[in-house]
């Protein structure tokens, strides 16, 4: 991509002003980055994969040695494998004219049994951080193809977009670094805290409150809310960590914290109060105010299908009170309009059936009766109001009871009663 702005201009300038990674820089980068291996046959012979070198130690319990040629350490491997190969992203810090540089090399390896090992670096990737936080990625042009990740080393450092393709996390950093002077007094030490150079530079520079984090060593915090960007607010949360620090309380698992501050707020509690903020079983606290929360919506929901029984019944009373005290009996079974969403959910409650659940009570063309012997309750009936007609009648849990066709016939029988307050 040819630079567009300004911006653009001016980094891809001064991109060619950087000098070339040193002699001493990439051997501390093969040195560190690769994992160097010793490979030992079942009969102890162990060849240096460094330099080609074979020679044979019985003790067979060693993990590690320094070859007696080259004098690199080695980790010792029992294996039949006769190569070893990997890729790895050296990284180099520096800064230029104001601007934090991110510099990645990459290291291709491969070695064989009896050979010097080969040895390959490209540098890939530049990221140019601003000091308000913009971003230049300079890169080759990188393609994947399958699970290969290749680089045209051939292609120049270019301004390429801002994709994760161009951004890689480093196997190991050079130790002598440059910043500039807002990273510089911003605390930074030397540690990521398992970010990466470019997400913790970034948040550092756009982020005030990450430096007092730093400062204050609540570096789980600042990993997690540089980690949780865009997610998690730290602002949110800036006056319960503001008391932590001052109590010297050091938050560990930060989002189990967090989580448990949102209670504390949801239930109105004094954020300010370290007795809240600072627990010092922050497992038994969470745990207790989770237990609350949910006690408190269990209260919510019954309070809510209280006001809807309460909402049905105003609404119920005006659909069907003109159905109101119609009863009648052949002298056995008695049967009665139903007067209530009340009535009506405790004959659902006592016959195991659907009928307050599924809002029966509710539809235009359906009257809810009772049929009973007495005290007892045999069956629930629905009559379709528009067809003058049964549509069911069940006893406990939707089963017939042996007084079904009785009650039918006797409904069937009644059914004027029906009609005549319909049309009064
Ligand atoms: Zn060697």
């Amino acid at each position: 991509m040819k630079p567009r702005n300004k911006f653009q201009k001016e980094i891809a300038e001064l991109s060619k002003q950087l000098p070339k990674i040193t002699r001493t820089q990439i051997k501390w980068g093969y040195k560190h980055c690769v994992e160097h291996i010793g490979r030992r046959t079942a009969k102890g012979v162990i060849s240096c994969f460094e330099c080609g070198h074979s020679w044979t130690n019985k003790d067979m319990a060693i993990e590690e040695c320094a070859c007696p040629s080259c004098g690199m350490k080695l980790k010792i491997e029992t294996t039949r494998k006769r190569t070893n190969s990997s890729y790895e992203y050296f990284c180099i810090i520096t800064e230029c004219k104001g601007y934090q540089v991110i510099r990645f090399f990459y290291i291709d390896y491969r070695a064989k049994v009896g050979e010097k090992a080969k040895y390959f670096h490209s540098e890939v990737i530049q990221r140019w951080i601003a000091t308000n936080g913009k971003t230049i990625v300079m890169a080759k042009l990188r393609g994947l193809f399958g699970f290969y990740d290749t680089w045209q080393f051939c292609s120049s450092l270019e301004i390429r977009p801002d994709k994760s393709l161009y951004n890689a996390i480093p196997t190991c950093i050079y130790p002598r670094q440059k910043l500039i002077p807002e990273i510089k007094r911003s605390g930074y030490k030397g540690d990521f805290y398992e970010l990466t150079p470019l997400d913790l530079f970034l948040y550092l520079l756009t982020e005030n409150k990450a430096e007092t984090l730093l400062k204050a060593g609540q570096t789980k915090s600042l990993k997690y809310f540089a980690y949780n960007q865009g997610y998690k607010n730290i602002s949110n949360y800036w006056t319960p960590i503001k008391i932590c620090i001052r109590n010297k309380y050091n938050i560990n698992d930060v989002s189990l914290w967090c989580d448990y501050i949102d209670l504390l707020h949801f239930f109105g509690k004094d954020l300010h109060n370290a007795k809240y903020v600072c627990p010092a079983d922050l497992n038994a606290e969470h745990d207790r105010y989770v237990e609350k929360k949910r006690a408190y919506i269990k209260q919510q929901q019954k309070e809510e299908d209280k006001k809807r029984a309460l909402e049905d019944e105003l609404l119920f009373q005006e659909m069907k009170s003109k159905f109101f005290g119609i009863s009648f009996t052949d002298g056995q079974v008695q049967v009665r309009v139903l007067e209530s969403v009340q009535e009506i959910m405790q004959e659902g409650d006592i016959m195991h059936h659907c009928v307050f659940t599924n809002d029966y009570h509710l539809k235009t063309d359906s009257l809810i009766l009772s049929a009973c012997i007495g005290e007892k309750r045999l069956e629930t009936v629905e009559i379709s109001l528009s067809k003058l007609q049964v549509i069911q009648s069940r006893g406990v849990c939707n089963k017939n009871t042996k007084y079904h066709n009785q009650i039918v016939g006797l409904v069937n029988k009644n059914m004027k009663q029906i009609k005549k307050r319909l049309v009064a």
